[in-house]
Formats: structure tokens, C-alpha cells, sequence
């Protein structure tokens, strides 16, 4: 009886400790707000678990501080672009019903790429709508093969990190169409061989503007990998100038911040301090100056990974 009422007081100061963390936490200097949530606090989970908000009229934020999940709402039914993985899934289950909207009604998950991060929910959050789970044939692959793989190396996932199994495959050109809404799909490789992009109109006090997710926004894989990448940044700076709203994957991009450390939760704040004045996330001039970053970037990448690689072959 004893010991049970210690270790109800033990557990109690335990929660407590970590309601007090994350209250009290915050970005470490030199860190802006976005960037704790990806930095010194990426472990906090109470931390990570921030208030979904409103971004445009048809457009929320519903994933936890470190990793973007976006609820699109339709006139038939919901559409929902990631997932985010364990410990999350049921805050974004939560946040879903928090903004108003019935997470049974998710019709869609689109996923921006195969990595853990953006895609750990989605068995859970099918199995609780019957949505269909959407991916590119090559990240669909990529996905079971790097799962494979880790199982082979005798590190398998853990329950609730496996990959969800195959089901909607989407490709270049593809629409995807719910209710009023339409979806375009596009084909941006580089962080992983298959990442698709979307693109929709949102609307802000029913005026529309082009919403843009660019699905792996960071080149991964060496020379191939960077390669692949700079060419679909060139294609986006060729043909994608004109996007106002860029939903990116992240609240901070560890690859290429986001320019005047303007991450989604910054621009979140600017909003809410001024909720009559102009939308900060309608903003072309920062999506602009995001696309020279990555160029730049990119470039060094790749000369970065061309020098390790030669360096390893005269060793
Ligand atoms: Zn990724």
C-alpha cells in the first residue's frame, strides 16, 4: 500500500517534471524557435507537442514542433500530407479533432517521402480512417527496401515504426481529386530517389494562392543524390517561381533554413500577433530567396561529396 502511494507521488513528480520542462524549455542560444524543435529539444516530447493552428482557410498545421504534418480539409472529406511517427501519432489524431474536423473523414494521406519521420503514422491513422496512403512507386520501394534491410541487420523497426504497406502509387503529372479540391502531383528526387511534391490552390479569406510542398527539400545520397537534387531545384526555379505559399516538410529545414529564420513556427507567431494584417505565409519573396539558398547549397554538396569520394579512392 505504502510502496503504491510512493510510487504514484514518484510518478506524479515525474509528469510534473516534465510539464515544468516543457514549459520552461525553449530554443538554446543562438537557436531560433523552429530550429530547437529539430536541436536542443528534439528529444522533449512534451515540448514537441504544440497547438495545432490555422494557416490559410483550407490549410492547417497538425504535427507535433519538429515535423510538419498538413490537414487540408475539402467539401468531401479530409486530406492529410504526412504523419509524423511515434510518440506522436495520437496528437495528430488530437490536433485534427482540436481544429474541428473528424480524423474518420481523412479520405487521402499523401506522403512527401520514405523516411520514418513523415511516414510513421500512416498505418495507424488508415487503419482509423480507411484512407488511401499515397507515394511514388520508387519511394514506395525505397521505403520496403530500407525496411528490409534494417531487418537483415538485425535492427527491425520498432512496433509502431514499420513502413505502412503498399497502397495508392502516384506519379508525375497525377491529380488527385476530393470534393472541390485538386492536388497535382510532381516528382522533385534528391533527399530520397522518389519524392513527390504537391500542389494545390489554398485560399486566405477565400482569395486563392498557389500552395506548393516540396517533398524532400535537402539532398541526401552522396554525388547521385546531390546531383538528382540540383536538377530539381533548377526545375523548380525554371518553373515553380510563382509559388506564394510553400508548406514546407519541416518548421526548420536542417539542409537550408529557411532565409531571416522565417520557419513555421516564426511565421505562426507573426500571424497570431497580427491576425487582420497580411498572411505571413503567403510570401513568394522568401520561397524565392529559399530556392537560391538550396542552388548554393547544393552545388557545395555536391563538390563536398565528390572530394570525400575521391579522397576515399586514394586511400
Ligand atoms: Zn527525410
Amino acid at each position: 500500500m505504502k510502496g503504491t502511494r510512493i510510487a504514484t507521488f514518484a510518478l506524479g513528480c515525474l509528469a510534473t517534471a516534465a510539464l515544468v520542462s516543457a514549459q520552461t524549455a525553449g530554443p538554446a542560444p543562438g537557436e531560433s524557435l523552429s530550429q530547437s524543435y529539430r536541436g536542443s529539444q528534439a528529444r522533449n516530447v512534451e515540448y514537441q507537442k504544440i497547438a495545432p493552428f490555422k494557416v490559410m482557410d483550407n490549410v492547417y498545421y497538425v504535427g507535433p514542433g519538429s515535423v510538419s504534418v498538413w490537414l487540408v480539409p475539402t467539401s468531401a472529406g479530409l486530406i492529410l500530407i504526412d504523419t509524423a511517427q511515434e510518440p506522436y501519432v495520437d496528437t495528430v489524431i488530437d490536433n485534427i479533432r482540436k481544429v474541428g474536423f473528424d480524423p474518420k473523414n481523412i479520405k487521402y494521406i499523401l506522403l512527401t517521402h520514405g523516411h520514418l519521420d513523415h511516414f510513421g503514422g500512416a498505418t495507424k491513422i488508415k487503419a482509423l480512417s480507411g484512407a488511401r496512403v499515397a507515394l511514388t512507386e520508387t519511394d514506395w520501394n525505397f521505403m520496403a527496401t530500407q525496411q528490409a534491410n534494417a531487418i537483415k541487420n538485425g535492427r527491425g523497426p520498432k512496433p509502431g515504426d514499420e513502413a505502412p504497406a503498399k497502397d495508392m502509387v502516384i506519379k508525375e503529372g497525377d491529380t488527385i481529386t476530393l470534393g472541390d479540391t485538386k492536388i497535382k502531383v510532381y516528382v522533385l528526387p534528391g533527399h530520397t530517389p522518389g519524392s513527390p511534391a504537391y500542389e494545390f490552390t489554398a485560399y486566405d479569406n477565400k482569395k486563392p494562392y498557389k500552395a506548393f510542398v516540396f517533398g524532400g527539400p535537402g539532398p541526401r545520397n552522396g554525388v547521385e543524390g546531390g546531383t538528382e537534387f540540383l536538377k530539381s531545384i533548377e526545375r523548380l526555379e525554371k518553373d515553380f517561381t510563382d509559388v506564394q505559399v510553400a508548406l514546407n516538410v519541416h518548421s526548420y529545414l536542417n539542409s537550408y533554413p529557411y532565409p531571416n529564420d522565417m520557419g513555421i513556427l516564426e511565421l505562426r507567431d507573426v500571424k497570431a500577433k497580427n491576425p487582420n494584417g497580411p498572411n505571413p505565409f503567403i510570401n513568394n519573396a522568401l520561397w524565392r530567396q529559399w530556392l537560391k539558398d538550396a542552388h548554393a547549397g547544393a552545388v557545395k554538396y555536391i563538390a563536398e561529396e565528390k572530394a570525400k569520394a575521391q579522397k576515399g579512392q586514394t586511400n
